[in-house]
């Protein structure tokens, strides 16, 4: 996991990164119980959250150690790669594969945890709210208490036991984000039971591809039901340069303008607007992951340059290096200060 990198310590911005995980050591305890019981019914979690914990390969190892640390660890390793500020939120699947009781206490616990380290560490850390998708008419109260504390958005693994945010039971979590002008950074998970199959089969169901499918039909999912026309001034933040959908806005807007016109579902209704319009307007994206200049460039240019953002993903790709690439990108320092700097300043209304 070690390297030795130049990077230059004065550039002309701050370097946030945006999607930087963290788990409480009593959530990796239950996880392991949960794994170990066999009880949840979900293979992604058993092939996530089984290798994570269990493998005794450095990568895992290393990982299952800095995903714990809200202190000296975290901050050397931000300092030897670079970077000043970490948005940090508890890692995937969170509280999601719990039971409602269980999953609003464990909310709550691991707020507090990562308030405490933001306490101790004002200028390195921000944190996302963890909210339980399994108490939507309780998310506003947690959300509330959040904003009180200092959080600057909301996280969301992905799916909740199967279920996805465009399911109308979820809303009220939409309606609390919009209220208290939160973001929602829609996180993966791993795809659920009844899409995993396939790609476990060819061990794709993971972050190599899995995640990325999952994830961009999720946010989908939440464009096609209409919700940014209920609640227009909701935000969410995608990852992975967009979970792939940048690349597909042209076939997303003809075919869903067809589908509707034809009437082919009964599920697809009218938009105010077009899919790409959703993804320009209400969706800001991080290259999380993917530290590639052409795919950060392409999403600047279909997307806007003031939607898209920096983040690491630590710790799962702590690469040091790829900020001195990142820092070489062919572009003008104005703009590699709005990807490194300004775009995340304005989103989570950064004021340190
Ligand atoms: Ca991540």
């Amino acid at each position: 996991m070690t390297e030795t990198v130049q990077i230059n310590p004065t550039p002309a911005y701050r370097r946030i990164a945006t999607e930087e995980a963290f788990a409480p050591p009593q959530m990796l305890k239950m996880y392991l119980d949960l794994y170990e019981s066999r009880k949840l019914d979900d293979p992604g979690f058993d092939s996530l959250w089984g290798f994570y914990l269990t493998s005794m390969a450095p990568r895992p190892a290393a990982i299952r150690e800095k995903l714990a640390d809200l202190d000296a660890i975290r901050i050397a390793d931000m300092d030897a790669a670079g970077i000043d500020h970490q948005i940090i939120s508890l890692t995937s699947p969170g509280v999601q594969v719990f039971d409602r009781e269980t999953a609003v206490s464990l909310a709550q616990d691991s707020n507090d945890m990562l308030h405490d380290a933001i306490t101790r560490h004002p200028t390195r850390f921000s944190g996302l709210c963890a909210i339980a998708p399994q108490a939507p008419d309780l998310a506003a109260q947690e959300l509330e208490r959040c904003v009180k504390l200092g959080f600057k958005g909301i996280i969301n693994n992905s799916h909740t036991h199967g279920e996805y945010l465009s399911d109308k039971k979820f809303w009220p979590i939409f309606e609390a984000a919009e209220a208290m002008d939160m973001p929602i950074y829609l996180h993966p998970y791993t795809p659920p039971k009844n899409m995993i199959g396939p790609m476990l089969e060819a061990g794709l169901d993971g972050a190599i591809f899995g995640f990325g499918v999952e994830t961009g039909m999720h946010l989908l999912r939440i464009i096609t039901s209409g919700a940014f026309d209920r609640f227009p001034k909701l935000r969410i933040i995608v990852g992975h340069m967009g979970e792939a959908l940048p690349y597909w806005m042209y076939r997303l807007d003809y075919m869903h303008a067809a589908g509707v016109r034809a009437g082919r579902y009964e599920c697809m209704k009218p938009l105010q607007k077009k899919v790409s319009e959703y993804l320009r307007e209400n969706v800001y994206i991080t290259n999380s992951g993917m530290a590639w200049e052409p795919a950060i460039k392409f999403a600047q240019q279909v997307i806007g340059e003031d939607r898209i953002m920096y983040a690491m993903d630590y710790p799962y790709q702590y690469t040091p290096s790829e900020v001195a690439d990142l820092d070489n990108m062919d572009m003008s320092d104005e703009l590699k200060r709005k990807f490194y700097q300004g775009v995340a300043e304005h989103v989570f209304k950064l004021t340190v």
